[in-house]
């Protein structure tokens, strides 16, 4: 194989996949590098939910629906705030994604699609997963992806590290710069399409991004936002952290480690009803624990300093609610052992070691018993009140907002390619998945299955057309 790809990807994620098996299917060479040891990147560790519209699957079903109609629901969800250039690419595409991964043997969970699940739902039945969650959209991309390895088609490195773009004296991008194991080297493209991921996995780059929003995350170790960093370098756009959303909610299981969040936190009142009562750091409650709408508990969490809450409850409640963290059944050992579960005699003992005001914590309990008492909670409208804390020891939980994903990311044009800060496009830099900012497809909100369905068919439609695209493009210079 030459030295001079016709395609280079850079990460061979939920989009980088996509786009190196299209655009060796259809003749090109490829280069992909990889700073893991192993393909699939967020893959593996996604919940895996997607969106697609006009699926062969739900017309088997007679659901009638369209990109359009999927496009707008979007923008209902997230209030207008999708960019509508890619919201409309995403939603006109994700249809034939979805197709092409049943071709290749992508099994939903068998009523799938619906049409919601762990956020706001959308109108129409749309929404799908598997049982081995985005493991199983991995397990359909990987043969293929391997065949077009071994057959010679797609020269693929891991353990490659990109460190940065190269330009040529016009500003295009020829090639990239990487670390291999210590060793550098450039390699040359005629085209290089950026596919690492996002930056959550990044402090440094988190906190310049997105100062007053403190990292609590958990995602792909290799979400260091390089793509975003060399290309910002070579003078592109970056923009998007303000429409960042946190997640509700999760618990460190380390203080001092961002990333170390506890798996299984059950919050979402549609897996089990609350018995505590939430409260900020004021030592007051901040949302009705038992809301319907994801969305409006994560804004209400969103506005609270530092997105912190803490989980409060009693000796009453902990015998008789639901486990909170099915995954963890000694989690009750925590409580007095661990910074993150305190455990106290009394209302005012709990309250100091939460570092709450005392005074607030006892008024705003006091008040929630007066509602449970009255079956009334004319504070905040909660309607499932199962009993009062009142039963010593106390407890809280110490919580806040997590993200899984990043923001801010690249500008694109409606082909893809990488922008400027002057809106012009870098020529032979194009760029799909999460380094275009979580925020561009879904807004400020969490719009079902709008990160992953959007790398994937970004990525699948990258591999299809860029060759098309740049021979149009010399065609027409
Ligand atoms: C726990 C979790 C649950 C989620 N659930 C959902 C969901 O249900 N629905 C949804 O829509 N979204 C979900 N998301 C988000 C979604 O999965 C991601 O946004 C999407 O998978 C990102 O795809 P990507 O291709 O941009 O990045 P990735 O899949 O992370 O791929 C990036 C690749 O680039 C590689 N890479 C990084 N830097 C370099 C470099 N310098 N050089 C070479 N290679 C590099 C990485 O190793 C990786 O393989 C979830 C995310 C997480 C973490």
């Amino acid at each position: 194989m030459s030295d001079m790809w016709d395609v280079i990807v850079v990460g061979a994620g939920s989009a980088g996949l996509p786009a190196a098996i299209r655009a060796a299917e259809r003749g090109a060479r490829v280069l992909q590098v990889d700073a893991d040891e192993k393909i699939g990147g967020t893959l593996h560790l996604s919940s895996g939910q997607i969106s697609a519209a006009g699926t062969k699957r739900q017309k088997r079903l007679g659901i009638v629906d369209t990109a359009q109609a999927h496009y707008d629901d979007a923008q209902r969800i997230a209030e207008g705030t999708i960019d509508p250039t890619l919201g409309k690419l995403a939603t006109a595409n994700a249809g034939a994604t979805y197709d092409w991964l049943e071709e290749l043997g992508y099994e939903p969970i068998n009523h799938m699609p619906v049409s919601g699940g762990a956020h706001e739902p959308y109108l129409t039945r749309r929404y799908y997963w598997a049982e081995n969650m985005a493991v199983a959209i991995h397990d359909v991309l990987k043969p293929v992806h391997d065949k077009l390895v071994a057959d010679g088609k797609i020269d693929l490195r891991l353990k490659t590290r990109m460190t940065g773009i190269v330009t040529d004296a016009d500003g295009a991008a020829v090639g990239i710069t990487v670390d291999n194991g210590g060793k550098a080297e450039t390699l040359h493209g005629k085209n290089i399409v950026v596919t690492t991921g996002g930056y959550a996995h990044n402090v440094d780059l988190w906190k310049e991004m997105t100062p007053d929003i403190p990292l609590r995350a958990y995602t792909n170790d290799y979400s260091r936002g390089d793509g975003l960093v060399a290309a910002r370098e070579i003078g592109a756009k970056v923009d998007g952290a303000d429409t960042f959303l946190c997640t509700f909610a999760g618990v460190l299981d380390d203080p001092k480690d961002p990333y170390s969040t506890a798996l299984g936190m059950q919050f979402a009142p549609q897996m089990r009803e609350p018995w505590e009562i939430y409260v900020n750091t004021d030592g007051k409650r901040f949302v009705r624990e038992d809301h319907p709408s994801v969305d409006e508990r994560e804004h209400a969490l969103l506005a609270q300093k530092d997105q912190r809450m803490f989980v409060v409850f009693d000796e009453g409640i902990r015998q008789n609610a639901p486990h909170i963290n099915p995954l963890d059944p000694a989690l009750h050992d925590k409580f007095g052992n661990h910074p993150h579960y305190t455990k106290a005699d009394t209302l005012a003992a709990l309250a100091k070691q939460m570092g709450v005001d005392a005074a607030n914590l006892e008024a705003t309990v006091a008040a929630y018993n007066a509602a449970v008492d009255s079956g009334e909670d004319k504070e905040l409208g909660r309607v499932r009140m199962f009993r009062k804390i009142e039963e010593a020891p106390f407890y809280a939980i110490h919580a806040g907002g997590i993200t899984v994903v990043s923001p801010a990311g690249l500008n694109v044009t409606a082909d893809l390619q990488v922008v400027k800060e002057d809106g012009t496009p870098i020529p032979k830099l194009y760029a799909a998945g999460e380094v275009l900012g979580f925020g561009r497809l879904s807004g400020k909100a969490f719009v079902n299955g709008m990160s992953l369905m959007p790398a994937l068919s970004f990525g699948r439609l990258l591999g299809e057309k860029i060759l098309k695209w740049e021979a149009a493009r010399a065609a027409a210079e």
